[in-house]
């Protein structure tokens, strides 16, 4: 029988709940309990996918193909554990499956409500796949209070009195704010969001309590006292130097074993958290540093690039080293007087991430271009590698070389591709259908050659799977120029059809993937590729 714990957030938005959900995962896998997190999101998109990441941050893709809240990324980082569909759930797709059902007849006749109808579909999400887990974690988007939260909080209500008296547990993450004038911490937004969350019938078990200051044990007990709930129970949430510091933290602060005691269980073996004590390490003792450019788009906003920010740290953890992460926006290499070397040449590496639209992809061309004849470590991903297939057309002298994303092209050397193999069978879509949803997503399998740079980097392996979000592809007609370029198509998809990476042997170190190796990457096991590219960019001779 798995248990459930409830995290709700108050006061203000931006708490980091995510985190905090991640790290008490973290906690109770490391005292051996088997633990899934799911996320719900109250707003109407059906997923994230069509958000613009300067709304909403990254997608992050599972391996089943899900476009997922961010959030499901710091869950995977956290627990190892490979999130699913089913794990992030928003109002937009409730609704879109209710009133699909509601069309076809499902409902009988019956007048379809907010209760019973919506919230007896978020408490089927929040059931399914139970049975071989000790602790499902729920974490509810948004800030109590919230007109779109509603359903979702009244299912949790339901599913509080449903299941057993000791089978939930809610867990409220609330803001201490100091008030530097008055030299004082303030509990009444605490007071206020608890008293909102019990006026929807929900009383919480346990509050974190995010504060930028230590709240004194006065200030905890006082709140305790208000609040309805123990004063151990109080646990304050300091910000940290790092995210990788979060769970230590919590756990000195008492988190896991209150949430334990919440559920009756008293006789937990102690945690295992060597592995994040060696991350801390490894983290905050950095034997030096690398600089990396990332020349992209979203750059204003690093939560759009949240797992390349964070696969790129755990890439430094690999060799101890502190890895400094300069933001480049691709579009100042477009201007005439642009100096790209002025901006390049101090870098140790230069990574292309992910992207969509036009505007910069000049700019990311002339960046593989510098990288590439400068010897410097270049990494391109998704889009970075068609960039990189691109700059290798025209130097292989197709100098209209383009991807049809950026309109139409003599040259489509990345191009859309309307038909697919999957596991299950053909996949395929229309080239002008919906933008939702209808990405090759999810992971793929690609054939690696045996005598690549990149076989060597996946330690020996000659078959690998990544997650891929994309819509476009490298036309394969290219191919040879692009070979006789000196670029290497050194993983294909197992048909041979579709390039999955390139590489350049004659570079020191050149690689281009089609798929999003920093969605797997974790602190206490970075991605090799990542490991290998802030390898390189350590011990590099350029060619210039
Ligand atoms: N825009 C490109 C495509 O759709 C690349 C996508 C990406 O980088 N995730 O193919």
């Amino acid at each position: 029988m798995a248990r459930y714990i409830f995290i709700t957030g108050g006061v203000v938005s931006s708490l980091g709940k995510g985190l905090m959900a991640a790290s008490l995962a973290a906690l109770l896998q490391a005292r051996g309990y088997k633990v899934r997190i799911r996320k719900f999101d109250p707003y109407l998109n059906v997923d994230p996918g069509t958000m613009s990441p300067y709304q909403h941050g990254e997608v992050y893709v599972t391996d089943d193909g899900a476009e997922t809240d961010l959030d499901l990324g710091h869950y995977e980082r956290f627990t190892g554990v490979s999130a699913h569909q089913g794990d992030n759930v928003t109002s937009g797709r409730v609704y879109r499956d209710i009133i699909a059902r509601e069309r076809r007849g499902d409902y009988l006749g019956a007048t379809v409500q907010v209760v019973p109808h919506v919230t007896d579909a978020i408490k089927q999400f929040a059931l399914a796949d139970q049975s071989d887990h000790d602790f499902i974690l729920c974490e509810i988007g948004g800030t109590v209070g919230d007109i779109e939260g509603l359903p979702f909080m009244e299912a949790i209500r339901q599913l509080r009195n449903e299941l057993e008296p000791m089978q939930t547990l809610s867990v409220h993450v609330t803001l201490v704010p100091y008030i530097a004038a008055a030299g004082e911490l303030k509990t009444k937004p605490t007071q206020h969001s608890v008293r909102e969350l019990a006026s929807l019938g929900i009383k919480p078990d346990v509050l974190l309590c995010r504060a930028e200051h230590p709240i004194p044990h006065s200030e905890r007990r006082k709140i305790a006292q208000f609040c309805n709930v123990r004063a151990e129970a109080v646990i304050p949430a300091l910000d940290a130097s790092s995210i990788y510091a979060v769970p230590l933290q919590y756990h000195r602060e008492g988190l896991d074993t209150e949430v334990l005691r919440g559920f009756g269980i008293t006789d937990a073996p102690e945690p295992d958290l060597s592995r994040w004590y060696d991350v801390m390490d490894r983290h905050s003792n950095p034997e030096g540093e690398v600089t990396i450019g990332v020349v992209g788009k979203y750059v204003g906003l690093q939560d759009a690039y949240k797992s390349l920010n964070e696969a790129l740290i755990h890439g430094g953890m690999a060799h101890r080293v502190k890895v400094n992460v300069k933001w480049i926006d691709a579009e100042i290499f477009e201007q005439d007087d642009s100096d790209i070397a002025a901006q390049l040449e101090p870098m140790h590496g230069i990574l292309v991430p992910g992207g969509f639209g036009e505007r910069g992809s000049e700019g990311k061309i002339a960046a593989v271009r510098f990288a590439r004849e400068r010897g410097v470590p270049f990494f391109g991903i998704c889009l970075g590698m068609q960039m990189a297939c691109i700059e290798s057309a025209r130097s292989a002298g197709f100098g209209a070389a383009s991807s049809t994303e950026f309109g139409q092209t003599q040259e489509p050397v990345v191009g859309v591709i309307t038909e697919w193999m999957t596991a299950e069978g053909l996949e395929t879509r229309e080239a002008d259908g919906d933008l939702g949803g209808t990405m090759r997503l999810g992971a793929y399998k690609a054939a690696l050659a045996p005598d690549s740079k990149v076989s060597a980097i996946y330690g020996g392996e000659t078959e690998i799977s990544e997650r891929h979000r994309h819509r476009y592809e490298v036309n394969s007609h290219y191919i040879e120029a692009m070979e006789k370029d000196g670029l290497m198509f050194s993983g294909m998809s197992p048909d041979g059809l579709l390039p999955e990476i390139v590489e350049r042997p004659e570079h020191p170190w050149f690689v281009g993937v089609q798929f999003h190796p920093e969605l797997k990457s974790k602190p206490f096991e970075p991605h090799p590729l990542f490991a290998e590219f802030i390898g390189a960019a350590l011990n590099q001779e350029r060619l210039v």
